[in-house]
């Protein structure tokens, strides 16, 4: 039999069979899966509240009557244990665990809480935990073919959307109403919704890293920041930075707006297979600090980007990541001066085979395109 495409289930089987090289390697007998991101990534289900035990021996999906549909629909083939409303989400795991013979069992140990594992241990005082942290992250990180469309999709639809805002910005609208008609329109070109609350900050509130859109008239900014993203169903993300530049710009923007585009583009020029992530940073970050904004630098260089917003690897200072084809990175250097304003440019990169593809390309960012009259 030839079959032209993979089916969708045999996705998730290559993944479950990677974590199981992991788990042996671990010394456990099984992995208590209950990050809602890893369960999804492992086995294609969508909702919440629903762990995975994972093993040599055991393959079963632990969830409430909430779900019993859609598992079935979205995960054909795998086992499923549906609690009652009367046992605690403890108590059916520990069932399964039993049920399984496992004597030494891994769990994520930087996502279960302490009540948890404390009630765990209590239904379970014969079974050792081990802690087993962030091995789902780690194979995540690498992005299979349909992963990486869905990024690029995502990335698409944003830069779609920040064109159309880009067209219809008058001085009338405000922060919130510039999110919000970027939002509507990612929408209307295909995203389920955003990545993560959209930042647009004008001025000096540019500078502020957490900032949420006001409502007072955007009016004659100077610079516009805009952070934004696209979410598809099923969850694939981008995350995109641009900042906008009104009105005769003074040589004291110029600058710092150059130097982040520079600093930006000389880490992207450094992105290979084989290169550390704290390297790439390091090559923004020493630029940047040469031009003597060393301290106006704060956060780490980038991020990976998949189903999460924030996802491995980092690009930071000491993160000892080693870059691999597959994986998908924000680089997004920053310049932040208080009570003046901020600077930062972010593209979403493509780790390839003999370097990097910035799938951000086609949206322009010298300092000229920037230019709104
Ligand atoms: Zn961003
Ligand atoms: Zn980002």
């Amino acid at each position: 039999m030839h079959s032209r495409k993979k089916p969708m289930s045999d996705r998730f089987v290559s993944r479950r069979e990677k974590l199981l090289r992991v788990i042996k390697q671990a010394g456990v007998n099984a992995l208590l899966v209950s990050g809602e991101t890893n369960v999804s990534w492992l086995t294609g289900f969508s909702g919440d509240s629903t762990w995975l035990l994972l093993g040599p021996k055991v393959c079963v999906l632990v969830s409430d009557g909430r779900y019993e549909t859609q598992i079935s629909e979205e995960c054909p083939g795998l086992d499923v244990v549906i609690r009652k409303p009367e046992t605690k989400l403890h108590e059916a795991i520990a069932k399964v665990v039993q049920s399984a013979g496992i004597g030494c069992l891994g769990f994520e140990s930087h996502l279960l809480t302490w009540a948890m594992a404390g009630d765990l241990q209590s239904v379970l005082p014969n079974v050792e935990f081990k802690p087993v942290a962030g091995k789902v992250e780690e194979l995540r990180a690498v992005k299979d073919a349909e992963e990486i469309a869905k990024i690029r999709t995502a990335v698409d639809i944003a830069i779609r959307g920040f064109q159309v805002i880009r067209a219809m910005l008058t001085s009338e609208m405000t922060e919130v109403s510039v999110a919000h008609e970027l939002e509507q329109t990612m929408r209307r070109f295909g995203a389920a919704g955003t990545s993560f609350e959209t930042i647009v900050a004008a001025n000096d509130r540019a500078a502020l890293a957490h900032y949420r859109p006001g409502r007072e008239p955007i009016g004659d900014c100077s610079m516009l920041l805009i952070d934004w993203g696209a979410n598809l169903t099923g969850n694939y993300k981008s995350d995109l930075t641009r900042v906008l530049l009104f009105g005769k710009v003074t040589q004291k923007l110029a600058k710092v707006y150059q130097t982040v585009l520079e600093a930006q583009q000389r880490a992207i020029r450094s992105i290979r297979p084989g290169i550390k992530c704290e390297e790439v940073d390091k090559v923004a970050r020493e630029y940047i600090r040469q031009q003597g904004y060393g301290r106006r630098f704060g956060h780490g260089l980038g991020h990976g980007i998949g189903l999460d917003i924030h996802e491995m690897p980092r690009l930071a200072p000491n993160s000892q990541t080693v870059l691999q084809p597959g994986m998908v990175v924000t680089v997004e250097p920053g310049i932040y001066l208080p009570r003046w304003g901020g600077v930062r440019i972010e593209d979403d990169i493509l780790v390839t085979r003999d370097g990097a593809e910035v799938l951000s390309q086609s949206l322009p960012k010298d300092m000229e395109s920037m230019l709104v009259d």
